[in-house]
């Protein structure tokens, strides 16, 4: 493995979300040498109006496109923790699954979910699995992950309290920092694109995509809400 600053792990609560929040940052960053995970919480078995798709069959579907879609970013490893879609519940239990993660991975860098907006902009709700999973990530972040005495039977399994040095929240309204992907703007989009299930063959879905993360100049940008931990 790199040196851990060279390493980010991205937590969401269904296959996709990543791709929404910071897929652009991935294949940018993995360009430059970064070693990229994603960890996701729950099998995103809901996520279907069709008739005769059932939580049965999309489970692996989605899990299938996920892979796909992290292929194309350069994405190094996909981990999912298989929680059932739309029930995700803050637990000691779930907290424990992640900080198990970010102790193997050891990431210098966490990218995760906007766990304090409720109603976004007055016209939207923030699922409640993103706020769970979101909450779950800064949590296991800070303090679990690098306490010691926080799940200590991983460290008697012989795992290592580690310090995340920065936390990115993909946030609605928060941003104080900007990642510049327009030389990866096609690679967020092809990536959103082998999300088949929740997209279809659908290149309006993709020119709203184009254009919602274009700024004035033209140039594509995903903002985060960016936190240095301090030491
Ligand atoms: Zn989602």
């Amino acid at each position: 493995m790199p040196e851990p600053a060279r390493r980010a792990l991205a937590i969401s609560a269904h296959p996709d979300d990543t791709e929404f929040g910071c897929a652009g940052t991935a294949a940018l960053w993995t360009r430059q040498g970064w070693e990229f995970y994603y960890l996701v919480l729950t099998n995103g078995n809901k996520g279907s109006d069709d008739p005769n798709m059932t939580p049965d069959k999309l489970t692996p579907i989605r899990q299938q496109e996920q892979r796909a879609a992290a292929e194309v970013l350069g994405v190094k490893d996909v981990f999912f923790l298989g929680h059932e879609d739309g029930e995700l519940t803050y637990s000691r239990q779930l907290l424990g699954e992640v900080v198990r993660y970010i102790r193997q991975l050891k990431p210098y860098a966490v990218f995760t979910a906007d766990p304090e907006s409720i109603i976004v902009r007055d016209s939207f709700i923030n699922h409640s699995d993103h706020r769970c999973a979101g909450l779950v990530a800064i949590d296991a972040v800070y303090p679990a992950a690098r306490d010691r005495w926080n799940f200590h039977e991983q460290i008697e399994e012989g795992l290592e309290p580690h310090k995340v040095s920065e936390l990115y929240i993909w946030s609605f309204d928060k941003a104080n920092f900007s990642v510049d992907i327009s030389d990866v703007i096609e690679l967020k989009l092809e990536a959103l694109s082998k999300h088949q299930s929740q997209f279809g063959d659908n290149p309006e879905f993709l020119d709203y995509i184009r254009q919602r993360w274009r700024d004035e100049q033209g140039r594509h940008l995903e903002p985060f809400r960016r936190i240095v931990m301090a030491r």
